[in-house]
């Protein structure tokens, strides 16, 4: 455009100065190609998205000339960067149109800030204006610190939608890129493939086999089959569009490419997402129990206060003064903020695990996460690093080989075992047509020393390059493929060689016992020669000694069709066990989560891994698939308790292994990565995926993703689960204890007809240090390295338990003795109350009130156990909360409202010294709780450690 003016203001030079016929021959071709630029440009904001009624019509000719878009090549970046301009980014806006102020506003809506409003005008209208602006103050702040808390919940729930932005498969220039979903813009060529959630709304124009479970979208169960031809005659309705794909659905199987016809609001998913924006984000157990708890708090609350009314006005106290004390009495005895602060702590802590890496899509699993005592891991790519390496060959006619080299840099060399002899391409034939075989039947690709698809097929091409074998597969020309599924366990394709006359020959590469079913001959030195089952059982005892030493095996075969195939030899692959893995396990199974493995390689395999990572002890059992689908449920429920490895499984033993574990009591997380994996992470009570190498499927369908696909993270998100639990009984019980000791204090000294021991003011005061900053600081208290080690939580057991109880009554009740005593002590001879008395009845609650929450920071924990300047928030408020009391007692405004005087430094001595009782009784309680719990051992889940 630079270049454009400027050639432009030399032309208008030129003109001026006549002498435009000076015009070089390259200047004009500039002059063409920028205007053609600008036309470009202009033509690029003239793309609309196609509705897919349109779109379904038309042939991928008129697509593509609607789209201004090469099918081949996709778009360019100037057309994207100019489409972004018009269309936007491929996302929604979520509707946060309501302003600030508004929400504001709407926390005065409360009908307790109503009554106390109202109570402020009748002070008003009997001209008692200072206390009608005190209890306006008070209102202010108890609003805002309502406000704060809910936007802060607001925020956090906000962030959680950013955790696992979709991603694609795009082509731009010419290449094949993977971008976020968001990125997409109307014209760009999407490529599909199975397990992948469709990032924008696509017509398609080329498919196989290509199956949509569009149940998402329409409600319909069974995936719908997909074509890439126009459509004519089409009835209209959506789910008949054949050929066009919707954002949101998910690819069950086959492959496609197409064009983007509509993205963010313009995609149909758009009318989906308002419904779903409009739904409430359900409420998880924990949340409702809280509720209920809050509900049934407000109604006893409610109850004494109308009583102590009642009483009051018996006794002749002023009306309104015994009004505005019930009404700040209800704003602080019911606990408002805790399904709040419920909240906050839950997203705060699914933050902290998506720093561990460790994605939790529904808040409710974080609950369950402190329950679960069966942990299900796949192996490959979970327990092991998926890092493949061909390490040893057994050809059928007997040559062993050994590979040296590790990683996918092909760098390394093939020795004839025990020659040490070289091999290199065909040297050995038996070798390399074993190699050649695992090369052809694949569909990975070595690119910068990373391997482009499955790792276990990487491992075979890198054989290969170590072989000078690499290209061998550019010698023939794919006729047809069978993929590979980890039901059926190997995969097949059908070539015809390139530069011979020859037929069609089939490779075959997959399990041991798989393979060998199809093969009726072996290769002998390039000749075939019939196999007998003598051959075969020989073959197998191989495949056993090789999976002994941990090695993933592959079985390889060539042939003219399947079931006359010619058995090759065998592959044995190294996976190492990931790093950290064997600790996770060790920890994990201390804390009475049993882990299991389950696998579909095969069980001597299984066993040396399970070996190496410690999963396997003396009662160690394992079971295989097929013996899993042989029992019966009851019959597997009794058993699966005792198994640690499931071998040769596949995803629907899956199903059938959690349904045992559930029947016999067990709280269970399953992982998975594959499409067929969905219904198990679906019945699991915590289903996992993969976030590397998972599917998207699967990852829809799971409630938490590894995003490094590493097993020890699970170990941090359970650490996490139970932390939680802690943390939220932690607060729970410092607000009950407020709750009750406000209340009764004034019930007591109502019933005793003594003279209130807080006015109005100073309750609402109370309020905010119980609802504010130290009790939400509380939440954050970092997880306790020993609640690991702690057995699983049982499903039924609630926040509010016995010893909760307990200890939440006996805090409140040295409150409410201690500020009592100190009210008792300080109360004139002629019984009326004093500014005095009351400061100091009010500082000493605030201070037993401080003290309380210091010891509420752990349930079994002595203060310098847990360190007492490790949950800096905590110190922070508490120090905050400690400036304001002396604020509100020596500050002369704030004495106005809240009818304060000066205190003694040896008054603020002795009533730190009386509040700190509360603390060292706690500790006290703390150090009895575990003399008298030593020797107990904690309840563990049968067949963990
Ligand atoms: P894990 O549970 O350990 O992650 P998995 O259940 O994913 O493993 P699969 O990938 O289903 O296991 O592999 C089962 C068996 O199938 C392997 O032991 C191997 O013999 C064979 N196999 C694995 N990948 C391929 C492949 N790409 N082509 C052919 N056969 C394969």
């Amino acid at each position: 455009m630079g270049r454009l003016l400027k050639f432009l203001q030399k032309l208008a030079f030129l003109g001026q100065d006549h002498r435009y016929k000076a015009l070089e021959r390259d200047e004009v071709e500039t002059l063409i190609d920028d205007q053609c630029e600008l036309k470009a440009i202009e033509r690029e904001k003239t793309v609309t998205a196609l509705p897919p009624r349109e779109a379904c019509k038309c042939s991928k000719e008129d697509l593509a000339r609607a789209f201004h878009v090469d099918l081949d090549s996709g778009l360019s970046e100037m057309a994207v960067a100019q489409r972004r301009l018009v269309h936007g980014w491929n996302e929604f806006v979520t509707d946060n149109a309501e302003p600030v102020w508004k929400k504001y506003l709407d926390q005065f809506k409360n009908p307790l800030i109503l009554l106390l409003l109202g109570s402020a005008m009748v002070s008003v209208l009997t001209k008692e204006y200072e206390d009608a602006i005190s209890i306006a103050l008070a209102v202010l702040i108890v609003v805002t610190v309502g406000f704060i808390q809910e936007y802060r919940s607001e925020k956090s729930l906000e962030e959680l939608t950013k955790l696992v932005p979709p991603e694609c498969n795009c082509l731009r220039n010419g290449k094949l890129q993977h971008m976020l979903a968001r990125d997409l813009v109307p014209g760009d060529i999407v490529s599909l493939s199975i397990g992948d959630r469709i990032p924008a709304d696509i017509r398609l124009t080329e498919v196989t086999d290509l199956l949509v479970d569009e149940s998402s979208f329409t409600g319909e169960v069974e995936p719908c089959s997909k074509t890439d031809s126009p459509l004519v005659g089409s009835s209209g309705d959506l789910s008949t569009l054949s050929n066009v794909v919707f954002m949101g659905t998910l690819v069950q199987c086959g492959k496609g490419q197409g064009v983007v016809i509509g993205t963010g609001e313009q995609s149909q998913f758009g009318e989906v997402f308002k419904m779903m924006q409009a739904e409430e984000t359900p409420k998880t157990p924990l949340q409702k129990s809280m509720d209920r708890l809050g509900k049934q708090l407000t109604i006893f609350s409610f109850g004494i206060i109308g009583l102590l009314m009642l009483v009051g006005w018996i006794q002749g106290k002023p009306l309104l003064s015994m009004f505005t004390i019930g009404v700040s009495l209800a704003v602080a005895a019911i606990p408002e903020g805790l399904p709040i602060v419920v909240m906050v702590t839950l997203v705060l802590g699914v933050l902290r695990m998506a720093k561990k890496r460790v994605i939790v899509k529904k808040l409710p699993i974080v609950e369950t996460l402190g329950c679960c005592n069966v942990i299900c891991s796949d192996k490959t790519g979970t327990l092991t690093a998926n890092e493949m390496t061909a390490t040893q060959l057994v050809t059928s006619d007997g040559f062993h080989a050994e590979v040296s080299g590790v990683g996918y840099s092909g760098e390394g060399t093939v020795y004839l075992l025990p020659s040490k002899e070289v091999i290199k391409g065909f040297s050995n034939v038996s070798v390399g047509k074993l190699v050649e075989a695992g090369c052809v039947a694949n569909n990975a690709v070595i690119r910068k020393n990373t391997v482009m698809g499955q790792p276990t097929e990487g491992a075979l091409i890198v054989l290969a390059m170590k072989m000078n074998l690499g290209g061998i597969k550019d010698s023939y020309t794919r006729r047809k493929e069978i993929p590979f599924s980890s039901e059926q366990k190997w995969m097949a394709v059908r070539c015809s060689p390139k530069n011979e006359e020859q037929e069609d020959v089939y490779f075959m590469k997959g399990a041991f016992e798989e393979v060998i079913h199809h093969c009726s001959m072996y290769n002998n030195g390039g000749i075939p020669l019939p196999l007998t089952p003598q051959q075969k059982s020989y073959w197998q005892q191989e495949e056993k000694k090789m999976g002994s030493l941990g090695l993933r095996v592959l079985a390889l075969a060539s042939g003219p069709e399947l079931g006359r195939l010619t058995f090759l030899g065998l592959v044995g692959i190294i996976d190492p066990p990931r790093a950290g893995v064997k600790e996770a396990v060790r920890v994990l199974s201390e804390s009475g989560v049993s882990v299991k493995m389950v696998t579909g390689d095969a069980l001597e395999t299984a066993m040396a891994i399970g070996r190496t990572i410690g999963l396997c002890h003396e009662k160690l059992k394992a079971m295989s698939g097929e013996e899993v689908e042989g029992m019966e449920q009851d019959a597997l429920a009794a058993r699966v308790r005792q198994v640690s490895i499931f071998f040769r499984t596949s995803p629907k033993h899956k199903v059938k292994i959690i349904k045992a574990l559930q029947e016999s009591g067990a709280i269970v997380a399953m992982t998975g990565d594959g499409v067929n994996d969905s219904v198990a992470l679906k019945s699991a009570d915590i289903g996992i995926a993969m976030g590397q190498t998972g599917t998207d499927v699967s990852k829809e369908a799971a409630n938490m993703i590894l995003v490094d696909d590493d097993f020890s993270t699970i170990m941090s998100a359970v650490e996490e689960g139970k932390g939680i639990f802690y943390n939220i009984k932690n607060f729970v019980r410092f607000q009950l204890s407020t709750s009750i000791a406000a209340l009764s204090l004034i019930t007591l000294s109502t019933v005793c007809n003594l003279p209130s021991p807080l006015n109005a003011m100073q309750i609402l005061w109370v309020n905010i240090i119980m609802d504010g900053p130290p009790a939400q600081s509380l939440g954050v208290e970092p997880v306790d390295r020993d609640a690991l080690r702690r057995p699983p939580r049982s499903v039924r057991d609630t926040i509010l338990n016995r010893a909760l109880i307990l200890k939440v009554l006996m805090s409140a009740a040295v409150i409410i003795g201690g500020t009592l005593f100190i009210f008792w002590r300080e109360i004139p001879e002629n019984g009326t109350s004093t500014p005095r008395t009351t400061t100091m009845a009010f500082t000493c609650f605030v201070f037993f009130d401080l003290f309380n929450a210091l010891s509420c920071r752990s349930q079994t924990k002595l203060i310098f156990e847990i360190g007492f300047f490790r949950n800096r928030m905590f110190l922070y408020s508490v120090l905050g909360s400690l400036l304001g009391q002396l604020a509100v007692i020596y500050a002369p405004p704030l004495q106005r409202v809240f009818q304060t005087e000066n205190l003694r430094a040896l008054d603020l001595l002795l009533l730190a010294g009386l509040a700190s009782s509360v603390f060292f009784l706690s500790e006290l309680l703390k150090l009895c709780e575990r003399f008298c719990s030593r020797g107990k051992t904690p309840q563990t889940f049968p067949g963990a450690m």
